[in-house]
């Protein structure tokens, strides 16, 4: 029932030293295993995360159309803020004069940071990079940045980050693999100037961030590099990058292997439902993505029958809602004919409740997960998953 080393008997003292740990510091205890699928908890001042875990995405100290109160409602023990977002608009210095993330934002409990590293390459223009760091425009006024390893730790302190991420680099697609390999060095580097910058911070923790691409010898490497320097939890980087889902989950099948059992490993910008339970089976923690709040904005909604778009027709005259086991409030009270409607109208409300249900079956599934894998029935909750899935939407009336 319990994996290798996990006794019944361990889970207990494992949970106590957790919540004495948890009163000052940061720490990861694993409390079961099912396969290569693991559960547990992290600790932090800030409350405990439950392992694996999704963390919605506030962007710009906001996960949009939800009140903080109903992201928590949905089950979410951490939240993701964008490093890149925050320092160009409000400042980073704005928020620490503000008392802090957290403050500012009226979310008490965990955050984790990006570096912005990602962001960079993804949204800033005039891009310069170099042993450095880099200079870019922002996206929003064309004024000039720079981000190197030292400012991205400085930034995500004035932030007030629970989990701070090392800046690295993430070659854009299609690389070769020396462009792979001297990227991948490049972030090795920045991750011992990150650990150097960020410090001694009890009750914060500071991931590492594996590169490597799709190479197994590259990987391997740039995991060995990371364990030198030390770090509280460790990132499989690289990926969700437009590689698709069966390379992704190529890596995932050995990259995980390379990095400690005890520490908490995570999987940066994923995924859909079926990426995420991929990823859980081949022990990663820890997970983010926009996709459930940015599809409720577009009217896209995830359930455990499949995707389907609320703007189709065949909803207008549905009184049942999106899913009849759901216990989510738009389920519990709204018809797919009111949010075709509200939709269709482009009603602020669409937003709210749409994003609510995808976040609320998000957190179920990592439930589900949770539960499965602490009485060791993983593959028998993945197979149900997939089965339930198949079936698709129900029947148009
Ligand atoms: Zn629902």
């Amino acid at each position: 029932m319990y994996g290798p080393g996990v006794q019944p008997g361990g889970l207990a003292i494992a949970t106590i030293r957790c919540m004495w740990a948890g009163m000052n510091s940061f720490s990861f205890s694993l409390h079961a295993e099912s396969g290569q699928a693991r559960t547990g908890v992290i600790s932090t001042p800030r409350g405990e995360i439950r392992t694996p875990a999704f963390m919605p995405v506030g962007t710009a100290a906001t996960v949009k159309a939800m009140l903080p109160e109903s992201v928590r409602e949905t089950g979410a023990d951490i939240l993701l803020g964008n490093t890149y977002h925050l320092m160009l608009r409000p400042t980073a210095e704005r928020i620490a004069k503000l008392g802090g993330l957290h403050k500012f934002m009226n979310w008490e409990r965990p955050i984790l940071t990006d570096s912005g590293g990602f962001q960079v390459m993804s949204l800033a223009g005039l891009r310069k990079l170099n042993e450095q760091g880099v200079t870019f425009k922002s996206h929003i006024d064309g004024s000039k940045h720079e981000l190197t390893p030292e400012r991205s730790m400085e930034i995500q302190k004035l932030l007030g980050s629970d989990i701070v991420m090392c800046f690295d680099e993430c070659p854009a697609l299609p690389a070769t693999d020396k462009e792979v390999a001297e990227s991948m060095r490049l972030s090795m580097r920045w991750a011992a100037r990150s650990k150097e910058a960020f410090g001694d911070r009890p009750g914060h923790a500071l991931f590492g961030i594996m590169q490597g691409g799709v190479t197994p010898e590259l990987r391997e490497e740039s995991a060995k590099a990371l364990q030198e320097i030390g770090f509280d939890g460790y990132a499989v980087g690289g990926l969700a990058v437009g590689e698709g889902q069966e390379a992704m989950f190529g890596v995932l099948d050995y990259a995980p292997g390379y990095l400690p059992k005890d520490r908490p490993r995570y999987l940066m910008g994923v995924g859909k439902p079926d990426d995420i339970v991929g990823a859980v089976k081949r022990g990663i923690d820890m997970m983010d993505c926009v996709l459930p709040s940015r599809s409720g904005r577009t009217g896209q909604v995830w359930t455990r029958y499949g995707f389907l778009n609320i703007k189709n027709a065949r909803h207008q005259d549905d009184p049942r809602p999106i899913d009849e086991n759901c216990t989510c409030p738009t389920c519990r009270n709204y018809s797919r004919a009111y949010l075709h409607h509200v939709f269709r109208s482009q009603e602020i409300i669409s937003s709210m409740l749409l994003t609510w249900h995808n976040l609320h079956y998000y957190q179920e599934i990592m439930a589900g997960m949770r539960e499965a894998i602490a009485a060791g029935r993983f593959d028998t909750w993945e197979t149900e998953f997939h089965a339930q899935r198949a079936q698709g939407d129900i029947e148009q009336l």
